[in-house]
């Protein structure tokens, strides 16, 4: 009796131990290939999202549980769910994921479409090149397209339902920084044409590295081939330039931006076809069709880009114009060594500028400055 249970016991340690192994989900990401866990409905949203967060986790879909491994049927092309891909971080520790339609044995691919298909039941996690060869005629290139533009339609909406709210305000601030942009830029343009384009050059080129305005002076000395040696020595403090580069075309980029966003969402009080019944700007969004949510989106993101843009080119037109740096660029402008001669200089009637030495001439005033 005693004998007899000992035999069994070597018999389950020996055969049984191997076998455990190789089913136990511990060691699936080794040996994982299981037909997985039928879903007789398309897994839903939270099934994604727990999928989702498994990869951002662990980088891999091998070790989700339920997924089928298995080649699938190429007359039963699946939906794709959710798209996924190792974050960067981990793809130093984790290896690469098979794909159960090419590669199904070895490591095939970092990002990747989890599918469900209809036929077969199942969920399987494909590379995301994957597929368009191997399921018959379009049909996989047609869940995918039909997936990715559903995606890009939810991304839209959700952009819009927070984006469409701040558009009047965002419509009228526009506005203002466009109005601010033209009085700021003739400014610039009468300064520059003042002091001489070709002045406003050399004072690009004379920017040293710590943001100041530099000359060269002679030292009188010569090199070993009798060329004369020169030396940089910066005559001010830091300026702000950036203002003499903006150009006025993300500006005349938001005004047609500004029409077509005000016209569409701002201005419906004023019978715009789209607003005509005066909704709910929310409820207008809701009941446009995909094409036109996306358009719309691509629409609201390039009037905030501009938008951003021509403030930030306020902001350097400002920076250029503001009386301290003025004060800075004629220091450089009325310096002996300067190449290009200027002066600005501010008195009781405004900003007076003028070109070569200042020599009490009454030079020209300004327009336009924000001070003047
Ligand atoms: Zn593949």
């Amino acid at each position: 009796m005693i004998r007899f249970v000992g035999v069994i016991r070597i018999v389950i340690f020996s055969t049984g131990g191997a076998g455990l192994a190789k089913r136990s989900p511990k060691q699936s990401h080794s040996a994982p290939l299981g037909a997985g866990r039928k879903f007789h409905q398309r897994p839903d949203d939270a099934y994604c999202a727990r999928f989702r967060a498994h990869i951002i986790k662990h980088g891999t879909p091998v070790t989700f549980p339920g997924l089928a491994w298995t080649k699938p049927d190429p007359d039963d092309p699946p939906k794709p769910l959710t798209d996924f891909a190792t974050p960067e971080t981990l793809r130093k520790r984790v290896p690469k994921s098979p794909c159960p339609i090419c590669s199904p044995h070895s490591p095939k691919y970092y990002e990747g479409k989890l599918c469900w298909s209809a036929g077969d039941k199942r969920v399987r996690a494909i590379g995301h090149e994957c597929g368009h060869d191997f399921y018959d005629g379009d049909t996989y290139a047609d869940e995918v397209r039909e997936f990715e533009e559903k995606a890009a339609e939810d991304a839209a909406r959700g952009y819009l339902q927070d984006a469409i709210s701040k558009l009047p305000e965002h419509v009228i601030l526009a506005r203002w920084s466009m109005r601010d942009f033209d009085a700021l830029f003739a400014a610039r343009e009468d300064l520059v044409a003042t002091v001489t384009k070709r002045a406003s050059q050399e004072l690009l080129r004379a920017l040293d590295a710590q943001g100041r305005l530099s000359v060269e002076i002679e030292t009188g000395a010569r090199d070993g081939q009798g060329r004369r040696v020169a030396m940089r020595q910066s005559v001010t403090s830091r300026v702000s330039v950036a203002g003499l580069k903006v150009r006025a075309k993300a500006r005349n980029e938001l005004t047609e931006l500004a029409l077509l966003v005000g016209g569409a969402v701002v201005l419906r009080r004023h019978a715009h076809p789209l607003w005509r019944d005066d909704v709910s700007q929310a409820e207008a969004v809701a009941a446009m069709d995909r094409e036109q949510v996306v358009a719309l989106e691509r629409l609201c993101r390039t009037f905030e880009d501009t938008r951003n843009c021509v403030d930030q080119e306020v902001a350097d037109l400002r920076a250029l114009l503001s009386a301290t740096n003025l004060t800075e660029l004629s220091r450089w402008g009325t310096h002996l060594h300067c190449p290009t001669p200027f002066w600005i200089s501010h008195g009781p009637s405004g900003v007076t500028a003028g070109k070569g030495p200042h020599t009490g001439s009454a030079g020209r005033r300004i327009r336009n400055l924000p001070y003047s």
